[in-house]
């Protein structure tokens, strides 16, 4: 074998270790000089569950910024000024998931990529998510035509109809790869939705799960095995047994009001079971239920510590891992 071809071989071996070999095995050795690429950072964008607006968290949304790039994981109401709030720009959005069709996490999802597109985005953006997310992309340019139409006229821009390409995912696996990120997906247990997605980054010195909502199940278990990262939802159940007091009077109410929001969802005690028996070494709690802080920061971490012994990260808006 020449000497080049056994470089080659040995940069392309020592390329395919380094993608799937956790931060710790990639140190540089003491006294190294060489710089490791910047490592992927995680931003949470909005944590509160559920549509109606509130005071203090914003509707479900991160983001990993990888490569000077930037991929969305869900756009709650107002994602697109989280991003900005949180001092990144909009033209380097790259792609967005979308972990299932609840609109706590899809309201902005045209909107996202519009304002992106009407800030100097960089080029084509590629959607990722269940159906019926082609409709949908192809519904919100309908909406929006007038304002499409004159801005490509007035403003000589190109046209966003063909800058957002929708993938719609039904099943697990592989989701994309580029040379920033390969993401690949679960199907989790969010009754009565059919399609909903847990999404993996893995990156060449970090990986990151988002759970997305889901009940407790093996998939995401399976998914996060080993992650750096697990942003995960988790709901305070005696907290919303309080919502369901303050909303309703009557108590039938309540109680379908406490099973409608906690029977399909994981618990911040179960969020933790999942990141013990997943392995992983951070845990970030997310997609806060009650979202209105009226549970105090302990409560939600002495929870999640019942079960984990690893990092536990209480999330907010803004916050960067
Ligand atoms: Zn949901």
């Amino acid at each position: 074998m020449s000497p080049d071809r056994r470089q080659v071989l040995t940069g392309v071996a020592a390329s395919l270790i380094g993608w799937n070999m956790p931060a710790s095995a990639q140190e540089a050795p003491k006294g190294a000089t060489t710089s490791a690429p910047d490592r992927a950072r995680v931003v949470l964008l909005g944590t509160a569950g559920g549509p109606s607006p509130k005071v203090s968290r914003s509707a479900p949304a991160a983001m990993v910024v990888a490569g000077g790039r930037i991929y969305v994981v869900d756009c709650g109401n107002g994602v697109a000024r989280q991003i900005v709030r949180a001092g990144f720009a909009l033209k380097d959005l790259n792609s967005i998931f979308i972990t299932h069709q609840h609109s706590d996490h899809n309201l902005d999802y045209g909107n996202l990529f519009y304002l992106a597109w009407s800030a100097a985005l960089k080029g084509a953006v590629n959607s990722y998510g269940p159906p019926p997310l082609s409709k949908m992309t192809e519904k919100f340019f309908e909406l929006n035509e007038f304002d499409v139409d004159l801005r490509i006229h007035d403003e000589g821009r190109l046209d966003p109809r063909k800058l957002l390409v929708p993938h719609e995912i039904t099943s697990a696996g592989a989701v994309m790869q580029d040379e920033n990120v390969k993401v690949t997906c679960a199907l989790v247990d969010h009754p009565p939705i059919k399609v909903a997605l847990a999404y993996r980054f893995d990156t060449p010195n970090r990986s990151i799960v988002f759970s997305g909502d889901t009940r407790k199940c093996d998939a995401l278990i399976e998914l996060a095995k080993g992650a750096d990262v697990l942003v995960c939802e988790g709901q305070y159940l005696p907290g919303i047994r309080g919502l369901a007091e303050r909303i309703a009077a009557e108590p039938s109410r309540r109680e379908a009001i406490f099973k409608s929001i906690s029977g399909n969802a994981l618990s911040v005690q179960q969020a933790g079971e999942v990141a013990k028996e997943a392995g992983v070494k951070t845990l970030v709690i997310n997609h806060f239920v009650p979202g209105d802080d009226t549970v105090p920061e302990y409560v939600w971490l002495d929870a999640a510590r019942e079960s984990f012994s690893g990092e536990v990260i209480v999330g907010r808006d803004l916050l960067e891992i």
